[in-house]
């Protein structure tokens, strides 16, 4: 398959970030949002992006312009029509990715791949709203996208082989690295991320020690990169408590059931990061 034009739907943090890395490798993008001011934001995001990966001497200043000039924007989802594959990057809500993927099916061309980088939504039932499940697939970049190498393929019980071998090679040409999934809540990355985060939650709550310290004690004491409540914050809080929300729905576990303290800045609408205040401050 001769994949040029890839549809964005979403212009948030993962759609932004996905439109960059899909424009820096040579595809033609349309990014959709629901309102202007949403795509504005995800452009602005994208040129950061890229003067960012500039700056580290990942892309050179002809590679950065030339990227931009690849991405085109639209709040019509009907401008979908004649993409070669869809990555659907909206919020983490079922019932919003199944109508969104039920429209898509209706406008797109019937070759057309509609992949999603859903964290936790089976990818069966984001198919089943399709007349085309064998070409319905989980594409589940890691944030940042433009950063992150991994790549998780998942396929729904109807996805073709043909499908998956399109999704991984793109992965491959794009740079990243694919590892296949089953469609088992939250795949692979989140099944063992948001346990420790909800742990680190509870921690918090239960004044075991201070954010800080939590974090302190699993950067230097586990050597991961960054600590389970600085990272909740960078993904989003909303989306923390989306994808926990959905991965005990679908396992009936409580060993998954979100931390109170969780649920409370949400509502709160302390999102982390990208509200300038979560489990830490963050300068405007
Ligand atoms: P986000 O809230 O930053 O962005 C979502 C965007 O979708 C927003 O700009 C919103 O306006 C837009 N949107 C809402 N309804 C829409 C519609 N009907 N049509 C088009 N656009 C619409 O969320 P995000 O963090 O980018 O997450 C998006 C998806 O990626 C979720 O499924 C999430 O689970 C997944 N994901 C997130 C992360 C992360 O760390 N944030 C990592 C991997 C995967």
């Amino acid at each position: 398959m001769d994949i040029k034009t890839i549809g964005i739907i979403g212009a948030g943090r993962m759609g932004a970030g996905i439109a960059q890395v899909m424009a820096v490798s040579g595809f033609n993008v349309i990014m959709m949002d629901v309102k202007d001011e949403f795509i504005e934001r995800g452009i602005d995001n994208i040129k950061k992006g890229l003067a960012k990966a500039l700056e580290k001497g990942k892309i050179t200043s002809e590679e950065k312009e030339k990227a931009i000039t690849k991405i085109r924007t639209t709040t019509r989802l009907e401008d979908m029509a004649k993409v070669d594959f869809i990555i659907e990057a909206v919020p983490e809500i079922a019932e919003l990715k199944s109508d969104i993927f039920k429209r898509l099916d209706g406008i797109c061309l019937k070759k057309t791949i509609l992949s999603t980088n859903t964290s936790s939504i089976p990818i069966s039932k984001i198919a089943s709203v399709t007349n085309r499940q064998d070409k319905v697939i989980g594409m589940h970049f890691m944030n940042p996208a433009p950063v992150m190498e991994l790549v998780e393929v998942v396929r729904g019980i109807n996805t073709s082989d043909e499908t998956f071998l399109i999704v991984k090679n793109l992965a491959e040409k794009i740079g990243k690295i694919p590892v296949e999934s089953k469609d088992s809540p939250g795949f692979i990355v989140n099944r063992v991320l948001m346990p420790m985060i909800n742990e680190a939650v509870f921690a918090l709550m239960e004044g075991v020690a201070s954010a800080e310290d939590i974090d302190r004690a699993m950067t230097m004491g586990v050597n991961l990169p960054i600590g389970p409540l600085a990272l909740a914050d960078l993904i989003g809080l909303d989306t923390v408590l989306s994808i926990m929300e959905s991965i005990y729905k679908e396992t009936n576990n409580p060993k998954h059931m979100p931390c109170q303290l969780l649920k409370k800045y949400v509502d709160e609408g302390q999102l982390g990061k990208k509200t300038g205040r979560g489990f830490y401050k963050y300068p405007k």
